[in-house]
């Protein structure tokens, strides 16, 4: 999530491209649609000989005999994705469009193009519809980046994870009741604080019926500030890492964009939020929802900082949440966030087999298809928990033997009694990156080595290293042989010095396109084959800017702390602007009978919540809901002082100061990812640029 806390002084287009909020992505579909009908130029090229013959022999010890997972898929099937799987909105806009993916054909193997294993776990994927998981429990799969679930209880259904929009969460529902008893929805239950679980709360429900309490919504504790905070402050640089991540700006296709690994893509549309009115915060707790009784397991710090699972005794179902989904999941995701507790995770899944791995017969997680049997799912358990620990452990087995950062993937690899499980391939996380992160958490990026403490920036470096290397042209050279060779990770390293030293130099552009493009076509995790592809594209094509982003939805503003804005502001102050002034400015809420006041100075904003300064240079009284009504760009700063909606008393001039002094960084939103964003700036390197 990204905010514009700069006085709605700068222009905006809501809803555009792409959010990284909290997990998950909304973008808008008419940004996506320009973005993606831009001819690109040159074209995505074929599979190398190379490529085609690592899919296939890094792929033929994998256990393609078990073909479980695609029963388990089909299983219970009742109905299709309505419209071809095209969701619309009510202004009749597209917000999801699963037609994209029909590519992904059931009966045919893999392109040359798309790792198998990849190809695999999208034809999963592309199983999709309305299916009973067993009588009196629905999954609507395949309709949003995770499942939405329907639970049908003593007086009407009780909904787990409403997806990311409103429209999707609508669509699914509609698809339920086109094929079960039209009952009322009595409650949802959000099994984790990721925006793919609970964008669409407001398609299923309406607030005025939680607020009347026929409604109620439950959640882990903490499911709120977890919600807000996790992505704020860094929200603009993960909603651009996102569009790499989940491939927004390549086409569906063989040479294009596949799945994510974890779900085909996220709707857009409307993302909203009610806040829960029940929270869940001990492991063993018991509830009886609409007449069902629940027995849930805490687990925060695990695959989201807010999350749990349960257990239904009437159903013998367990609902793993994400922490059990049917691939290696993220430690720490590419696009950004805190990296996750490798050791609290699988501890967790102990947790869930002692209490209910004599009992469960069926089990659903918020993403992938379900399992039948207690021994399958047993199975499943123990190889997802075991594929977290062994990573965890390993890691810092070799950490202390004095591997770093960058050494650790070659050491650390799953065991073959990992690998024979389907459920540990790296899809969405990789053991490759998963492996940096728990070295990460615990020691941090720093490898140790002095000579890189102080290392010269990428751009001045890469311009220093290809003059050591005698020049662009061999260079170049050195890295067309690299790709004749089939070594691309060597010539993408080689090549991206010519590009960093000199950015525009389109043929440099093109061959490291090449190189990556190929690394895209073998990687097996849809994550990264979206990084590789989104970053080929660009280099052949340009950034492609779209309309400056609005990223978070009113809901999320008007829940969100004043702290938590006051502070976000601190990262949008400009410091150079502010340096050597000294502002101070008291703020009042009569609606919600708040004070605090601003302090700037030194070039830092500090903020004293609960107070106003006697010597302050100006006083500001406006409504919270005013101020929501400005976050969420209803407003101007400037229009709601005119309409007398924000009045300023004191040093008119001193608080414009201020709020000139604050930069919109979602206009920065494009930022450079293949390409430096800092020039050269050491004498030599001008020099020799
Ligand atoms: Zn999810």
């Amino acid at each position: 999530m990204a905010l514009d806390l700069t006085g709605g002084i700068t222009g905006n287009a809501r809803r555009l491209a792409l959010m990284a909020a909290l997990g998950a992505i909304w973008h808008c579909p008419s940004a996506l649609a320009q973005a993606q009908a831009q001819q690109q130029r040159p074209q995505p090229k074929p599979a190398t000989t190379q490529t085609i013959d690592f899919n296939k022999s890094s792929t033929a010890g994998y256990p393609w005999s078990d073909t479980a997972d695609f029963r388990n898929a089909k299983r219970g099937f009742i109905a299709p994705l309505p419209n071809n799987g095209v969701i619309k909105g009510k202004d009749g806009k597209v917000v999801n469009d699963l037609s994209k993916f029909e590519f992904i054909k059931q009966d045919q193997p893999a392109p040359d193009t798309v790792n198998p294993s990849l190809w695999r776990v999208s034809q999963l994927l592309n199983i999709s519809g309305l299916f009973e998981v067993v009588p009196g429990i629905y999954q609507v799969r395949g309709a949003d980046l995770a499942n939405m679930t329907i639970v049908e209880g003593d007086t009407g259904v009780t909904i787990y994870d409403p997806l990311t929009s409103a429209e999707a969460a609508r669509y699914a529902l509609d698809l339920y009741y086109q094929h079960r008893p039209r009952k009322p929805v009595v409650a949802v239950v959000h099994s984790h604080a990721h925006a793919d679980h609970v964008g669409g709360v407001r398609g299923v429900i309406d607030e005025a019926d939680v607020k009347a309490g026929k409604v109620k919504i439950y959640a882990p504790e903490g499911f709120l500030d977890a919600y807000i905070a996790e992505n704020v402050y860094a929200g603009t640089a993960m909603g651009r890492r996102s569009s790499y991540q989940y491939g927004f700006m390549v086409q569906p296709g063989p040479r294009g964009y596949i799945t994510s690994g974890l779900g085909s893509q996220t709707s857009a549309g409307t993302g909203t939020l009610i806040p829960p009115t029940d929270y869940i915060s001990k492991t063993g707790e018991k509830r009886f929802i609409d007449g069902i009784e629940y027995e849930f397991l805490m687990a925060p710090g695990s695959e989201a900082p807010a999350e749990m699972l349960w257990y239904l005794p009437k159903f013998k179902l367990i609902n793993t949440a994400e922490d059990v989904t049917h691939n290696q999941h993220n430690l720490y995701t590419l696009r950004g966030a805190k990296t996750r507790d490798a050791l609290k995770w699988p501890g967790y899944l102990n947790e869930a087999l002692r209490m209910w791995g004599d009992k469960y017969e069926a089990q659903i997680a918020m993403h992938h298809w379900p399992t039948w049997g207690n021994a399958e799912i047993t199975k499943l358990i123990k190889a997802q928990r075991d594929t977290y620990k062994y990573l965890h452990d390993q890691t810092l087995h070799f950490a202390n033997q004095g591997y770093t950062l960058n050494e650790l993937p070659e050491k650390v690899k799953l065991p073959k009694a990992l690998l024979d499980n389907w459920a540990t391939h790296g899809y969405y996380g990789t053991t490759s990156h998963n492996t940096r992160a728990v070295y990460n958490y615990y020691l941090g990026y720093y490898d140790g080595n002095p000579a890189t403490l102080n290392a010269l920036p990428p751009a001045e470096s890469a311009v220093r290293y290809v003059a050591a290397m005698g020049g662009p042209a061999k260079v170049l050279a050195m890295g067309r042989e690299a790709f004749e060779n089939g070594e691309y990770r060597w010539g993408a390293q080689l090549v991206n010095l010519v590009v960093f030293s000199d950015p525009d130099n389109q043929e440099a552009r093109n061959l490291q396109a090449d190189l990556l493009e190929q690394l895209g076509y073998q990687t097996e995790a849809g994550t990264w084959r979206g990084w590789y592809l989104a970053g080929a594209a660009e280099l052949r094509n340009g950034v492609k800017k779209g309309p400056t982003a609005q990223l978070a939805s009113p809901d999320t503003i008007a829940n969100m702390p004043l702290d938590m804005v006051f502070a976000y502001m601190g990262i949008q102050l400009d410091a150079k602007k502010a340096e050597g002034k000294e502002i101070t400015v008291n703020l009042e809420f009569p609606d919600i009978n708040e004070k605090h006041t601003l302090y700037l100075e030194n070039s830092v904003l500090n903020h004293w919540p609960n107070y106003a300064d006697s010597n302050t240079d100006a006083t500001v009284t406006l409504d919270r809901s005013t101020l929501n009504t400005i976050l969420s760009k209803g407003t101007t700063l400037e229009e709601a002082i005119t309409a007398g909606k924000v009045k300023v008393t004191g040093n008119r001039a001193r608080f414009a100061d201020l709020v000139g002094s604050l930069t919109n960084l979602n206009d920065s939103f494009w930022f450079n990812i293949v390409t430096p964003n800092l020039e050269p700036q050491g004498v030599i390197g001008r020099a020799l640029k």
